[in-house]
């Protein structure tokens, strides 16, 4: 499913519960990664709990992308994807 078709999701979520919460949710997403990454490296979790943390993470990530504004977002990444490219010396 492409992420445009979420569009109308995020404006409900953020009608519903607020600017504020979506911080708040994607701070506690992000913690839960990081401490689900370092059950892994350990052999705690299994693969699909990493998917399932990421997919969270990338979920609110784009429902930042939709606050901020896609076109935005993808400004910077096209910089940094830019920046990487001259330090890997990659065309
Ligand atoms: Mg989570």
């Amino acid at each position: 499913m492409e992420k445009q078709q979420y569009s109308d999701i995020f404006q409900a979520t953020l009608e519903k519960w607020g600017e504020e919460a979506q911080y708040d949710q994607i701070i506690e997403e992000c913690a839960e990664l990081i401490a689900a990454l370092k059950h892994f490296k350990r052999g705690r979790v299994t693969e699909d709990h990493i998917v399932d943390e990421l997919a969270d993470v990338i979920l609110m990530s784009q429902q930042l992308m939709y606050m901020f504004g896609e076109g935005r977002v993808s400004q910077a990444i096209d910089k940094k994807i830019y920046k990487l490219r001259s330090l890997l010396h990659t065309p």
